[in-house]
């Protein structure tokens, strides 16, 4: 059998598991009323959160949301995988070129202000013709023993990060903005 001609090159290893991961993300895909749903949970997490710590019980029952939410995603280490996992979804070049400087852009903000970075992610929701709809993001998260204010002014950064590298805040990170402060 002829090979099949890939732009980005990994070894056979890491494409495996990359191939793999998309495979599970697929067989795991939400509609998007299931995405509506789940994405209307975490907000609410959110929001209970900028008040008070999440009790037993609400962590467990928040968790079950991302965890459906994890299942159909894909989630890399670098920025290498991430580029080849776009290739393999089918991204054009100009989108897979501005989806990793914007999604880069979150990750070297987070890791200047010593922030955790957690890998990019590539969230897959079925469209009503058959295709994927692809939500890309970096994953961050600011240290537990970090102090309100400091947690605050570190998100806002790495949240508004693309705005600083030239690319745009996306609909997604303004609202992101939003609920979590009100900005
Ligand atoms: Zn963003």
């Amino acid at each position: 059998m002829e090979k099949i001609h890939t732009i980005t090159s990994l070894p056979e290893e890491v494409e495996n598991k990359l191939q793999g991961k998309i495979f599970h993300a697929k067989s795991y895909c939400l509609t998007i009323s299931e995405e509506k749903e789940i994405a209307s949970k975490l907000i609410e997490a959110t929001i209970i959160q900028k008040d008070r710590e999440l009790t037993d019980e609400e962590l467990e029952y928040y968790y079950s949301y991302r965890e459906r939410l994890d299942e159909a995603s894909i989630l890399v280490e670098t920025l290498l995988e991430a580029k080849r996992v776009m290739e393999i979804l089918g991204f054009d070049h100009d989108s897979l070129i501005d989806t990793l400087s914007h999604e880069n852009s979150h990750t070297n903000k987070a890791m200047q202000l010593g922030a955790n970075f957690g890998g990019y992610n590539f969230l897959l929701i079925k469209d009503t013709d058959g295709g994927y709809l692809i939500t890309p993001s970096a994953t961050t998260s600011i240290p537990e023993d970090w102090s309100k204010e400091k947690k605050e002014e570190a998100m806002t950064k790495i949240i508004s990060a693309p705005d600083e590298y030239g690319n745009k805040m996306s609909e997604m990170d303004k609202m992101e903005l939003k609920i979590r402060y009100g900005k």
